[in-house]
């Protein structure tokens, strides 16, 4: 089997409404990269990242000028082969974003085209371990106000959620107390909350927001530092008063095994797109495995609601707030707190190329 084609596209995504989490800012919208691989049976894997906004075109272009010319004419079987070719050929400028989000891209697109050619779902190809995924609704909600707030939580007990995430890192830390306190006054008692602070503290002052957090019970504290002091994330779940989620920012498998090594976090969350796709994912779920801790993810939800199906060690999937519902021929379902990945061969996400075409950017 040979690589006869790739084909790539870069779509800018409206969100219905700004949303803010504190690392990024206000977001207005996404960008939508797809990298579709043909293989000389006539068979075409897809493979997909979401990105802010602005960024997909220079995704876009490393596929196209570093990785389709190592791609065509190989043989799209040998996944952690090409993987290994992407990564040598862009690893003067890469090791990291965004050549990680490019690499992510194809390396979904393989992984389908083979789970196409050999007529199995991801979920299975990939381990297959249980198809029911607890996931949680990771609203980003910063900038709005506590009424638009306790609305957004009670849409997404609506749709089927049994656990929601909240944004933390207001003003003041007040603030955020206060929105927490009527966020849990909001939920039923069988509703689980996280909550994300997307990097908006020093380490001295998450260890003062730990001690005023503490008492809201949440599964996790996600992000509370910058994602790479290793040293701060160690010292906050070294306190032990709520556990640490982390690993979206994350780029490589050697921060992960950097995090992980220095009992710096209690669910580990990498996001497919921004470590190089599924290839490495299933390699740091096996880390978090080996490590005795469960593994969570950010992002793409169409995507990693198979890997988690594939691993022993599953806990949450994020239904991210980036939703590309509109755009595929079956959305995924809640129902109870868990969905599940369907049983089409591949990822079996249908793109509806007539819909994104108003949208593209490229
Ligand atoms: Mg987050």
């Amino acid at each position: 089997m040979k690589i006869s084609n790739v084909e790539i596209t870069t779509y800018s995504i409206p969100l219905p409404e700004p949303v803010e989490a504190y690392a990024a800012g206000i977001m207005k919208a996404f960008d939508l990269v797809i990298c579709k691989i043909s293989n000389d049976n006539g068979q075409i894997g897809v493979g997909y990242i979401t990105v802010h906004e602005n960024q997909g075109l220079a995704i876009a272009s490393i596929i196209k000028n570093s990785f389709v010319p190592l791609l065509i004419d190989k043989d799209p079987r040998l996944i952690e082969m090409l993987w290994k070719d992407m990564w040598k050929a862009t690893h003067y400028a890469g090791r990291g974003a965004p050549v990680s989000f490019a690499i992510a891209a194809v390396d979904v697109a393989l992984w389908d085209l083979k789970g196409i050619s050999l007529n199995e779902p991801l979920w299975r190809l990939l381990g297959g371990h249980d198809k029911n995924v607890m996931a949680y609704a990771g609203n980003i909600d910063l900038n709005f106000n506590i009424e638009k707030l306790l609305d957004g939580a009670t849409k997404s007990l609506e749709y089927g959620f049994k656990s929601i995430k909240m944004r933390l890192g207001r003003e003041s830390l007040s603030e955020d107390i206060e929105r927490l306190e009527a966020m849990k006054n909001h939920l039923p008692d069988d509703v689980m909350l996280m909550a994300d602070a997307n990097e908006a503290w020093r380490v001295d002052q998450a260890v003062n927001a730990f001690k005023e957090i503490e008492k809201f019970n949440l599964v996790w504290l996600e992000e509370p530092i910058k994602p790479d002091d290793f040293k701060g994330y160690s010292y906050l779940r070294s306190l032990g008063k709520i556990p640490i989620a982390a690993g979206e920012n994350l780029h490589n498998l050697s921060e992960f095994n950097q995090l992980i090594t220095s009992d710096g976090v209690d669910f580990l969350e990498p996001d497919l797109t921004t470590c190089g796709g599924i290839t490495p994912f299933m390699k740091v779920a096996k880390l978090a495995e080996i490590n005795n801790l469960p593994i969570c993810s950010h992002g793409v939800h169409e995507l990693h609601v198979h890997l988690l199906a594939s691993c022993p060690n599953a806990s949450y999937l994020e239904f991210h707030a980036w939703r590309i519902d509109k755009f595929i021929e079956t959305p995924l379902v809640v129902k109870d707190g868990f969905t599940q990945p369907p049983d089409k061969p591949g990822h079996g996400i249908n793109f509806n190329f007539d819909k994104l075409k108003s949208y593209l950017i490229n």
